[in-house]
């Protein structure tokens, strides 16, 4: 009588093992554990075999959702002699796409729902939200366009779901958005701080609300250091765009989904209270974007299944390096996406310095210092990090004095005065007109202070 031949018993190739646990799960004879060691190559922790008992049922193997993790004796065998299968070799990249639309006729829309009709035109089909306002038109709108569109709307369980499913989303490829207010947007720093050590693109428009805490629904820029300086722990620093009218909205949510993938990188949309709910008119682009697929993505197909997208690097050496690959990103997007509108500068002495909705009343108080004869220009940071020092710095041979204008306690003047000194400029002559808690700077007191400067500083 024949033997009966002994069943393959199951090994564990680790560099493929995320450790889901499935064939701890299935084996009926205890031989497999969780792991307690993370793999360097994969940064994951793979379970650990003790095959005494193991019977070769191969229960655990067809367990196992990875193909070259848990496999029988004979085809790891196999595997170890043939090539591995090329797990380091991403297929290549799917391009984005530009496709022209008819010319429509302008559109009278609130600054978040010009913001929505931006992502939707970017391609963007995956909103994760937490409702907060003064946001969550925005939010609505997408609520109510996205099924339409084959999208996916999902209200989180709270804020820090939200950016963890932006991360797997984003990490998936596929562009994402949020959008929230000041505390919601707190609670989403550690996340942002992940998707940023994982290179992962989406896009946050945080129409900003008065603090600290939960202050109030009136519009502060009460943000501006949490985002030019504060996205969670570590090295970390995103572009961050300033709107100041409805149609800016629309524009830069867009231009922040082509940054996010450009760079690889969360973009931060700062707005408002006051310009979220802000209605004007808005023209749309002549174009929409139909989104690729990165070659880094981890999309869940098996062509990427050699991707990895993960912000832990245990061996410090690899971690370093990563953090020197990130400030090199950093000195590109600061070289190439510094902007601005200058409005009046040419021969300006006096530039105020403004954004967001602030930035509408100096422009106003520009206009009015001009009819007195006072030679006034408005500099308006179109992005806040980088700060657009290369545009303000021509500026300031001819002027002799700035009046900073803002909804907040100097977190403006602030980023100012560091691109200043990190560009080798004197600070000059620099004031400010600040308010709080939800009030925004009125013409006249931005006049009275700038009156008052310009005669100052013409003695
Ligand atoms: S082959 Fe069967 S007995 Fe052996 S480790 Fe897998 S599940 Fe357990
Ligand atoms: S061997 Fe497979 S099933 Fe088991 S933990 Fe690893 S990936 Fe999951």
């Amino acid at each position: 009588m024949a033997r009966m031949e002994a069943r393959p018993k199951p090994v564990l190739r680790e560099d493929w093992c995320k450790g889901c646990g499935r064939c701890v799960e299935v084996c009926a004879r205890s031989c497999i554990a969780p792991g307690e060691q993370v793999n360097p190559g994969s940064g994951l922790v793979p379970i650990s075999l003790r095959l005494d008992d193991c019977n070769g049922c191969g229960l655990c193997v067809d367990a196992c959702p990875e193909p070259y993790a848990l496999v029988a004796a004979g085809l790891a065998g196999r595997l170890a002699a043939a090539r591995p299968p090329a797990p380091w070799a991403p297929p290549p990249e799917v391009p984005a796409e530009r496709v022209p639309v008819p010319e429509r006729r302008p559109l009278v829309l609130k600054g978040t729902h010009a913001s929505a009709v931006g992502a939707l035109l970017a391609g963007c089909r995956h909103f994760f939200g937490y409702p907060i306002t003064p946001s969550t038109e925005g939010a609505e709108l997408m609520a109510k366009l996205l099924p339409a569109l084959g999208g996916t709307f999902l209200q989180a369980a709270s804020e820090v779901a939200t950016v963890n499913h932006m991360y797997g989303c984003g990490g998936a490829g596929r562009p994402s958005m949020t959008f929230t207010s000041s505390p919601g947007f707190s609670l989403m720093l550690e996340g942002i701080s992940y998707m940023i050590g994982a290179e992962v693109p989406g896009v946050f428009v945080d129409v900003m609300r008065a603090g600290p805490g939960l202050g109030n629904i009136g519009p502060e820029q009460s943000d501006l250091k949490l985002a030019c300086r504060g996205l969670g722990h570590g090295n970390t620093h995103a572009p961050v765009l300033a709107p100041a009218t409805p149609q800016e909205m629309l524009d830069f949510t867009a231009l922040a989904f082509e940054l996010a993938f450009r760079y690889r990188t969360p973009v931060v949309v700062l707005a408002d209270g006051h310009l979220g709910q802000m209605t004007g008119k808005v023209s749309l682009p002549r174009e929409l974007a139909r989104p690729g697929l990165p070659s880094w993505a981890v999309p869940g197909d098996a062509a990427h299944r050699g991707n990895l997208v993960c912000s832990l690097l245990l061996e410090e050496a690899q971690q370093e390096r990563h953090n020197l690959a990130l400030l090199e990103k950093y000195a590109r997007v600061t070289a190439a996406e510094q902007r601005a509108e200058l409005f009046r500068c040419d021969d300006a002495e006096l530039v105020l310095v403004a954004c967001n909705s602030p930035a509408r009343t100096a422009k106003g108080a520009v206009q009015a210092l001009r009819a007195e004869g006072i030679r006034a220009g408005l500099f308006r940071p179109q992005t806040v990090w980088p700060f657009p020092i290369r545009h303000l710095a021509p500026l300031l041979g001819r002027a002799r004095a700035i009046l900073v204008v803002e909804a907040s306690d100097g977190q403006l003047e602030d980023e100012l005065r560091l691109a200043l000194s990190h560009a080798g400029r004197a600070p000059g002559e620099i004031r400010h007109v600040r308010r709080l808690g939800g009030v925004l700077p009125a013409e006249g007191e931005i006049l009275a202070a700038a009156r008052s400067l310009s005669a100052e500083v013409r003695q």
